[in-house]
């Protein structure tokens, strides 16, 4: 069975001592001090699992599993390597493989996700944000901007200002035809990327894609976007469905295919995770596209490291000015990552990381710092199925966004901006806070 074959290759389970230096990283366990929902827990769990020596019910080990948000926290502090995520997502493989469950509300959502029924996607979202379903839901379901971002056909977006010339933005995204040729028919393109939406900066946050777009043409860079791909697969692997998550890397890895790109850029941290770190872990050889398969998530990378590549290659990357000044905070998504030769130089980039560089071009932001940057309780999948956990750990973030008291909330991830939104029952309606891309606040800055 091909999951017995993935779990043999992760051994380092093997190697937790049950130190407890993971447990106050992560938010599962830090909500009631669970042990089951803790990363020490769930290899304990596994171990115990697979020696049958103490045999479980099936109930608890998925409850244990399907808690865990995957956001690799424990990873980073673990002295002794256990891949924690890898075996958390190799658990729920086995869990769903002898899941007989034929409905339930995650995997509609994932259905709807996987098909692109992007109406169906917005709908649902509406209807859940019907005043009277929000109550007896106790969910608050952010809504969708606008229309969807990707084309029906692929599009070119040449080096030049004419994202903001059209009369209708998502109109001129759609028909694509005043962006074959640019405002500026003679600049040089430096750079030729492609842009990997990912579903939700797609469906639900165009604006977000159409403000990386215009970040990246407003700094000289040609981008294509393929009309072909799709969800980056990761709330289906971890759901435990590997062969959908299989489905659409292969769909999205050949959308690019043959393109001649210098990178592919993603402005989802979550969606990079997904692409750099679990496409290669879950195809081997004997897979039918796994050289399309690494040769796509080789050249994928953050906005954020594109940038400081161009900054590298001694491009100047364009200032911008703010029309009032603000104060925001940068919440760092847990997946999102540095390159490893990345060396913080100013006081933003050691603060923040690799987005430093572009907080540094805007004019008028200044960010405060958070003073521990816990998780914002989103974990993809986790907020759909444990969303009573996951409003537990959004109230936690923000008690330090609080203390920041910040006019804008920004971040670099899809899911952040889901749940962070969502600040019913935290904040009074009153004094909500914006939250938004620092894309998007670097592409109004070059649009002041
Ligand atoms: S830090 Fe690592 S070794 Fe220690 S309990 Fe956690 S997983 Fe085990
Ligand atoms: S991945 Fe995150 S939620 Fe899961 S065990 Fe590790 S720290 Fe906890």
């Amino acid at each position: 069975m091909e999951f017995f074959s993935l779990l043999s290759e992760n051994k380092t389970y093997l190697n937790c001592v049950h130190c407890g230096k993971c447990l106050p990283v992560c938010p599962s366990y830090n909500i009631g001090f669970n042990e089951f929902l803790s990363p020490r827990g769930r290899v304990r769990i596994v171990l115990t699992d697979y020696t049958d020596s103490i045999p479980l019910r099936a109930g608890k080990v998925r409850e244990s599993m399907s808690a865990c948000l995957l956001c690799g926290r424990c990873e980073k502090v673990c002295p002794n390597d256990v891949n924690i995520v890898e075996l958390v997502i190799n658990e729920k493989i086995k869990l769903e493989e002898f899941s007989n469950k034929s409905f339930s509300s995650g995997k509609l959502a994932l259905n709807i996700l996987k098909n692109k029924r992007e109406i169906l996607l917005k709908t649902a979202l509406k209807i859940a944000n019907i005043p009277l379903v929000k109550k007896l839901s106790g969910r608050n379901s952010p809504m969708p901007e606008g229309k969807s971002f990707i084309g029906s056909r692929d599009l070119i977006f040449n080096a030049d200002t004419s994202l903001e010339k059209q009369p209708s933005q998502f109109q001129a995204l759609k028909n694509g035809k005043a962006m074959r040729k640019s405002a500026v028919e003679d600049s040089k393109n430096i750079f030729k990327v492609g842009y990997f939406s990912g579903c939700v900066f797609n469906g639900i946050y165009p604006q977000i894609s159409v403000d990386t777009v215009t970040s990246l043409t407003k700094n000289g860079v040609e981008v294509f976007v393929p009309k072909m791909q799709g969800c980056c697969g990761l709330p289906f692997i971890s759901s435990g469905d590997l062969k959908s998550f299989k489905e659409l890397a292969v769909n999205n890895a050949l959308a690019f295919k043959g393109k001649k790109l210098d990178y592919i850029v993603t402005s989802c941290a979550s969606c990079s995770y997904s692409i750099n770190k679990l496409y290669p872990k879950y195809f081997n050889e004997n897979d039918e596209n796994y050289t399309e398969i690494l040769d796509f998530s080789k050249k994928l990378i953050s906005i954020w490291s594109f940038f400081n590549e161009l900054k590298k290659h001694g491009f100047e990357i364009k200032k911008g000015k703010l029309n009032n000044e603000t104060e925001a905070v940068f919440h760092i998504p847990c997946h999102l990552s540095n390159m490893p030769d990345f060396k913080p130089a100013s006081a933003y980039e050691k603060l923040i990381g690799e987005p430093g560089l572009i907080a540094d071009k805007i004019e008028g932001l200044k960010l405060k710092p958070l003073k521990y940057n816990y998780c914002c309780g989103n974990g993809g999948m986790f907020n759909v199925r444990h969303y009573d956990l996951s409003k537990k750990i959004t109230k936690r973030k923000f008690e330090e966004i609080k203390e920041a008291a910040p006019q804008e909330i920004l971040t670099s991830c899809s899911g952040c901006i889901f749940s962070l939104k969502d600040q019913s029952g935290i904040l009074k309606h009153s004094q909500s806070i914006p939250v938004n891309h620092l894309i998007g606040i670097y592409a109004r800055s070059l649009r002041s």
